[in-house]
């Protein structure tokens, strides 16, 4: 007899449109940073759903809240006030020192209001601009805005053509920048760190050509801060690190600590531009959604989470750079607090499958790079244990451990 993971699984083969690579493992249930699977086995989630899970699951005040508003209030519409959409705003708004705040439901969402209102702003001022400026390795979305700024060709050449008017901007090279950057540019939008593109910083040389280049020539900065922001460095928004001063901002993926919510954040010069009826959405901003991020963001402000995460990412920081010292496939420790990268010298999906074989969820991006988002909350013990599996998998997946830099090229394994 089929138990109910194979039952699920083959139901997914079959109906399930099938963009996605799963692995074959299904999740019943969470508890904090740990996740178990349909016979009980239980995972360490260094993963956290991409990010998004960011109290742990099941936390108990999250999910109190989400059941309380369930059993009051779910939807509206946009056509009537609620009693949690403009607190959140308003949130936001004294968080970031960005004026007003357009609650989506998704980072593409999110991105894609970015880009239609700095669209607008200059649209407004009577003298339209055609150009953004995006960077090589950037990720802001599947939706086909989103889509047109994302660097990867494998996720854009099928859905030809996009949005035209975009100039591509090497992370490394701040004077091309200065070059792409012109008074025709609506907008740059960046990533202060890129999380899909490998867990790339921007440097500070890139971050200061970026404030030389706007105020220069106006063009208005967009930071997407669905994957680095919310606290997941260890500061409200990584932008500040970088002493970036963006006019829009994009929120995804914490924000709701797994319930579906985005935002965009305007400028109050931006939002001036803003007119009734220019942007909408039928449930963005539902009580539910809003409710849960008003808890995030308790949670991660008022109940000491932000500090919670520079000390776990310092801990995490130290124990990958043994790893690092311990294996010649890694080349290189990127991020900084809870958003770290491993840079290996090959294909990192045998890890991944190691990993999930010893109970560690990690994941691959950019082909050579293992991914590290782990739950804001997860206690130093829990990252001690996930970096012991994770040298486990290593081993497992590319023969021993060796000496830095040699035998990179033993025990290839396939
Ligand atoms: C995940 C991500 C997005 C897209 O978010 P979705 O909720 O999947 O639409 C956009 N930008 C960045 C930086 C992301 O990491």
């Amino acid at each position: 007899m089929k138990d109910q993971a194979d039952r699920i699984q083959a139901l997914d083969a079959a109906h399930v449109l099938q963009t996605y690579r799963r692995q074959p493992v299904t999740f019943v249930r969470g508890e904090g940073a740990w996740l178990y699977d349909a016979h009980g086995r239980g995972y360490l989630d260094l993963l956290s759903g991409i990010g998004v899970a960011s109290l742990g699951h099941a936390h108990p005040r999250l999910a109190a809240a989400v059941a309380e508003q369930a059993a009051t209030l779910v939807h509206t519409s946009n056509l009537y006030h609620h009693p949690w959409q403009a607190p959140l705003a308003a949130r936001l708004a004294e968080l970031s020192g960005l004026a007003r705040a357009f609650i989506c439901n998704s980072g593409t969402e999110a991105n894609e209001a970015c880009l239609k209102f700095a669209r607008r702003y200059w649209h407004a001022g009577g003298e339209p601009r055609p150009r953004l400026v995006a960077l090589e390795h950037a990720f802001h979305g599947r939706t086909l805005g989103a889509l047109s700024v994302t660097w990867d060709e494998h996720y854009r050449t099928p859905f030809a053509p996009l949005v035209p008017g975009v100039s591509w901007v090497s992370p490394d090279d701040p004077a091309a920048l200065q070059t792409a950057v012109t008074r025709e540019t609506a907008a740059i939008i960046l990533e202060p760190i890129q999380g899909e593109g490998g867990v790339r910083p921007i440097s500070a040389a890139f971050a200061a050509a970026v404030r030389d280049a706007c105020e220069r020539t106006g063009a208005l900065l967009i930071a997407d801060e669905v994957q680095c922001g919310l606290g997941r460095t260890g500061v409200c928004f990584h932008s500040t690190t970088l002493e970036l001063k963006p006019d829009l901002m994009a929120l995804g993926k914490a924000l709701g600590g797994g319930v579906p919510v985005g935002a965009a954040l305007v400028s109050a010069e931006v939002a001036a531009a803003i007119a009734h009826g220019d942007h909408g959405t039928t449930y963005g901003g539902n009580p539910l959604a809003c409710r849960a991020a008003l808890v995030f963001l308790e949670e991660l402000v008022d109940g000491g989470l932000l500090d919670r995460v520079r000390s776990a990412g310092a801990h995490l920081e130290e124990g990958l750079n043994r790893l690092a010292a311990r294996f010649g496939s890694i080349l290189e420790i990127r991020g900084a607090g809870l958003m770290r990268g491993v840079a290996l010298d090959r294909d990192a999906a045998p890890v991944v499958e190691a990993a999930l074989e010893r109970g560690l969820l990690v994941n691959r991006t950019a082909g050579s790079v293992i991914r590290l988002l782990p739950p804001l909350t997860i206690a130093a013990e829990e990252i001690d244990l996930g970096l012991e599996r994770l040298a486990a998998a290593l081993a497992a997946a590319f023969g021993k451990e060796t000496a830095h830099g040699v035998g990179a090229d033993a025990h290839h394994s396939h």
